[in-house]
């Protein structure tokens, strides 16, 4: 029986043309040809403001913070169930990280739970939106305008998803992207900066350029580049943009064919909620769904191990995800909040699916046909 993994990186083929290509122009360093035309794509194709590649969607967070001048004491919320990245931007700044609990419907952050954690050192909010599937937006942003807070969407999962028609990441002050391999779109390590404010373009060139003007002296409009701020090295080489290119060029195939497997799963699996205790992901009727993940909230930690034990040894990799930020050994010690309660079960309850573009309809059905299984053994 052939091994299922649970991601497996697509290639569309054309990525090796495109590094070709810039390996012959002999310009292999950022922000030649290929990084434009990427942000160029992606300006056209979502309507963005402007948008700057980034080494990794954790450059693009660390280049948030910098941009929201987070300072030392400054509180930041975001929820506990996230990827370290999305807590470790702001650490690196000083910041004093507020762990939110997630929402009951789904690992996103609890909207209620932000006005009682806002005080008046509350600098920023970090909504993440998990799987691909947008925040409650609108509240957030009213929440952040009436205390005067900055909004920075961790949407690394997010892109090609909506919310009410705006794209991930062009909500909130600043947004973030990720084209690392376990995402839906890919270029090994990779990220987008979104700048949705007029006034923190000039000075985003600048941090993601050593704290130089160095993106203006190219463009012609100094006669050199001087130190003007602090700042680091975020630009990613022309060959990670070359392989992004091609990725970026056939979105809308990757997308539909993930989206087709997101379904089936979605159909075949549906009727086994009640009758198992399971829960599938809900998509808000605020929110698209872009198939970056296919998730199953099961009732307790017992019957997730062993689920996907199971599924192992018929072959198949599932895999679980976030451990709580609150708990974890870095912050646990520095966390004097309320128990989190949401949070810890999708810790403790969540299991993710093998979702990939090359995942074909038998290895697919296999997956089903051994949960159904599973379910009616365990459960
Ligand atoms: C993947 C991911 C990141 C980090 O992305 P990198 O490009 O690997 O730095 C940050 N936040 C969330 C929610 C993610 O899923």
């Amino acid at each position: 029986m052939n091994i299922i993994p649970f991601n497996k990186p697509y290639l569309t083929g054309k990525e090796i043309h495109y590094i070709t290509q810039a390996l012959e122009s002999r310009k292999i360093s950022g922000d030649g040809w290929f990084t434009n035309e990427c942000h160029k794509l992606l300006m056209n194709k979502y309507g963005f403001k402007k948008v700057l590649m980034t080494t990794s969607c954790t450059d693009a967070l660390e280049m948030s913070a910098i941009l929201s001048n987070i300072k030392t004491g400054d509180e930041v919320i975001m929820p506990s169930f996230t990827f370290v990245s999305t807590a470790n931007a702001f650490a690196l700044r000083g910041a004093k990280i507020i762990f939110a609990d997630s929402s009951e419907e789904n690992p996103n952050i609890d909207i209620k739970e932000i006005e009682k954690l806002i005080t008046k050192n509350t600098k920023a909010i970090v909504p993440v939106h998990y799987a691909g599937i947008a925040c409650e937006m609108d509240s957030i942003i009213e929440l952040a305008k009436s205390n005067n807070i900055c909004v920075i969407e961790d949407a690394a999962q997010a892109i090609n998803s909506f919310y009410k028609d705006k794209p991930l990441g062009s909500i909130g002050d600043l947004g973030t992207l990720s084209f690392h391999e376990t995402k839906n779109i890919i270029c090994g390590e990779g990220g987008l900066l979104m700048i949705n404010k007029n006034e923190l373009i000039e000075r985003a060139e600048i941090i993601r350029e050593k704290g130089t003007d160095r993106s203006k002296f190219f463009r012609g409009e100094v006669d050199k580049y001087n130190w003007k701020d602090i700042g680091s090295s975020y630009l990613p080489s022309e060959l990670n943009s070359a392989f992004l290119y091609g990725q970026l060029n056939e979105i809308d195939r990757i997308q539909n064919k993930r989206l087709e497997i997101w379904d089936t799963y979605y159909d075949e699996l549906s009727s086994q909620e009640e009758k198992y205790n399971i829960k599938l992901p809900k998509i808000p009727s605020y929110a698209t769904n872009n198939a970056h993940m296919f998730y199953i909230v099961c009732g307790n930690i017992e019957h997730r191990n062993r689920i996907i034990t199971e599924l192992k040894n018929n072959s198949i990799n599932s895999v679980f995800h976030y451990q709580s930020l609150h708990k974890s050994p870095y912050f646990k010690d520095k966390y004097y909040g309320k128990k989190l309660t949401n949070a810890d079960m999708y810790s403790d309850c969540l299991i993710r699916l093998p979702l990939y573009y090359e995942l074909n309809e038998s290895d697919l059905a296999r997956v089903i046909e051994n949960l159904k299984i599973i379910f009616k053994n365990l459960l």
